[in-house]
């Protein structure tokens, strides 16, 4: 009778969207007490989009900044598969000072698409760098344009106090902040921002109300972090921010050594290790594969409201057995 319920139990789950890899998966659901949710793509859309472009103080020609910072952002971002990079391509291909040739100096109808870049490099959770030989006009050949985040482009000896104070403020008031730079220097901030999905905050309450305590997990900086856990009802000590990917396992690993019990939601290629290591991994069905094989279970529908209805399906199935 038990492998035939945990069966049903795997049955029922097929038919909600929660694909769920053995009938095992269901006995380790019910000993949760801990979910770890990763912020882009699991909470949030994942669908970054661009509000801001900041630039240093005393620019002359701030339209021709603006749209040089994006243009060669946009061009390295090509080769990038995060949703910050979607976020800057999407916005330099509508930017109609860079594209559609609006302006005399540099509008030059050249499609960005058409850009080169050579020696690309993606540092996870960090930035992406390469080499931009670009036919707009202006901007020359052979530039070194660097992406990322501050911390990241500091590190890698890039001019950056003219921005800092700007990172600052675009991170306090929630927003992700990228740098653009090239030839050394930082030449402006890219501010994304990305939704919270309207399901996420009845997806917590739920989560809360089978016990369960919620912990915000993110490579993006505390005040976008907190900005989303609050909307979700979050409290601050349960958001952990600035982590790099490699180090998201250590963050799971420290919890269960503090004895608890944790599931760990996630989509990215990111999060791959850290599902794979927690007691219960949860892969978005919206995410990537690399996430949805380090899984247990996979939420077919990208809901994060399935997380709390696999566990009260384990927890169901499981009374019928005892
Ligand atoms: P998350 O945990 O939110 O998915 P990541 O670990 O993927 O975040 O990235 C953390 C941070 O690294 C981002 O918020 C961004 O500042 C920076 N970053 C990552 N990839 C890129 C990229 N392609 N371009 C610019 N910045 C990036
Ligand atoms: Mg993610």
């Amino acid at each position: 009778a038990t492998p035939t319920a945990l069966l049903v139990g795997t049955g029922r789950g097929a038919q909600l969207g929660i694909l769920i890899k053995g009938p095992e998966v269901l006995e380790r659901t019910r000993a949760i007490d801990t979910v770890v949710l990763d912020k882009t793509g699991t909470v949030t859309a994942g669908r970054m989009e661009l509000t801001d472009v900041l630039l240093p103080a005393g620019i002359s020609d701030e339209t021709a900044a603006r749209r040089d910072a994006l243009r060669l952002a946009a061009a390295v971002e090509r080769r990038a598969e995060h949703p910050v990079a979607a976020a800057i391509v999407q916005a330099a291909e509508a930017d109609p000072a860079s594209a559609a040739g609006a302006d005399g100096v540099g509008g030059d109808g050249v499609p960005i698409g058409s850009d080169e870049v050579f020696d690309f490099r993606a540092e996870a959770g960090r930035g992406v760098v390469g080499v931009v030989r670009t036919a707009h006009a202006g901007l020359g050949m052979g530039r070194r344009v660097l992406v990322g985040r501050l911390g990241w482009l500091d590190e890698q000896g890039v001019d950056t106090a003219s921005l800092r104070a700007s990172v600052a403020d675009a991170e306090g008031q929630g927003g992700t902040a990228v740098v653009v730079a090239w030839d050394g220097v930082a030449r402006a901030v890219l501010v994304v921002r990305d939704p919270v999905k309207d399901t996420s905050a009845l997806a917590l309450d739920e989560l809360r109300a089978l016990g369960l305590r919620p912990v915000l997990l993110t490579g993006d900086n505390p005040g976008a972090a907190r900005a989303v856990a609050r909307e979700v009802g979050i409290p601050d000590e349960d958001v952990i921010a600035r982590v790099m990917p490699e180090d998201k396992v250590a963050v799971v690993e420290r919890l269960r050594a503090q004895g608890r019990t944790v599931a760990m939601v996630g989509d990215g290629v990111n999060d791959a290790a850290a599902l794979a290591s927690a007691d219960l991994g949860l892969a978005m069905g919206t995410g990537t594969d690399v996430a949805i094989e380090a899984s247990d279970v996979t939420l077919v529908r990208g809901d994060l409201r399935s997380a709390p209805q696999a566990v009260r399906l384990s927890r169901a199935t499981l009374r019928i057995i005892r």
